[in-house]
């Protein structure tokens, strides 16, 4: 018997419940619903979906309550939907370890990459025994070997500083996942490091001449604006 992903799709509206229930459907996902934020975490804590579906504006609660709840013990893929466009609301839920968000409208298609990218991650594992990154990275002509600390792209070693190659190995680990500015300076500056986007813009910059041959229009390395940084998906 074929085992199937089983995604929970939390949003109150009803007509846009069904638009997920039928794309998920004849994509062969077992589909589970919620209306509520209540009826949700019940639903999460009780049948362990592989992935949710969150919609931010439900009738109990916010949905980053949800979120926030969940992450205390579970780092199981979460996307969130949200009609708003507003940065600050895409920032808040990656920051409170959201996988991925998605905006009202978007494209069948659409969505489904970012389920299949958001299940992979969470089943992916660069991590050997001591914490550290191993393995290569590898996507088009470029290569991250993490265990010999190196970038390399067509074959040609990058010469990234020590910085750079943690943001790259960073983004790496996390492909496919918008990283936020936040995010970024904390890991690679620490915590004491002030929220300045300055030195992160100017590594950005750095490691775009050295990876992308064109940088205005990266291959590699996509800005998500007012947001952070996403790393195209491995091959
Ligand atoms: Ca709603």
């Amino acid at each position: 018997m074929e085992i199937r992903d089983r995604i929970l799709i939390v949003e109150d509206d009803k007509s846009i419940r069904n638009f997920f229930r039928a794309i998920l459907e004849a994509n062969h996902y077992d589909v589970i619903m919620a209306n509520t934020g209540t009826e949700a975490y019940s639903l999460i804590t009780s049948q362990c979906p592989d992935l949710v579906i969150l919609d931010l504006g439900l009738p109990d609660m916010d949905g980053m309550n949800i979120l926030k709840k969940v992450r205390e013990w579970s780092g199981m893929p979460i996307i969130v939907v949200s009609a708003r466009s507003h940065e600050k609301d895409k920032v808040e839920a990656l920051d409170l370890g959201a996988d991925d968000y998605i905006t009202k409208p978007f494209g069948s298609s659409e969505l489904l990459a970012r389920i299949r990218t958001a299940i992979r991650h969470s089943r992916s594992t660069y991590v050997n025994p001591e914490g550290g990154l191993t393995g290569v990275f590898s996507a088009g002509g470029l290569m991250i070997d993490y265990d010999k600390h190196r970038a390399y792209v067509d074959g040609q070693d990058a010469n990234l500083t020590q910085n750079e190659f943690k943001l790259v190995s960073l983004l790496g680990k996390y492909a496919g996942k918008v990283l936020t500015y936040d995010f970024l300076i904390k890991e690679i500056w620490g915590p004491n490091m002030e929220n300045n986007n300055r030195i992160l813009r100017v590594n950005m910059a750095n490691i775009r001449r050295k990876l992308e041959k064109n940088p205005a229009q990266p291959r590699y390395i996509f800005t998500e604006v007012g947001v952070g940084y996403r790393m195209i998906d491995p091959d």
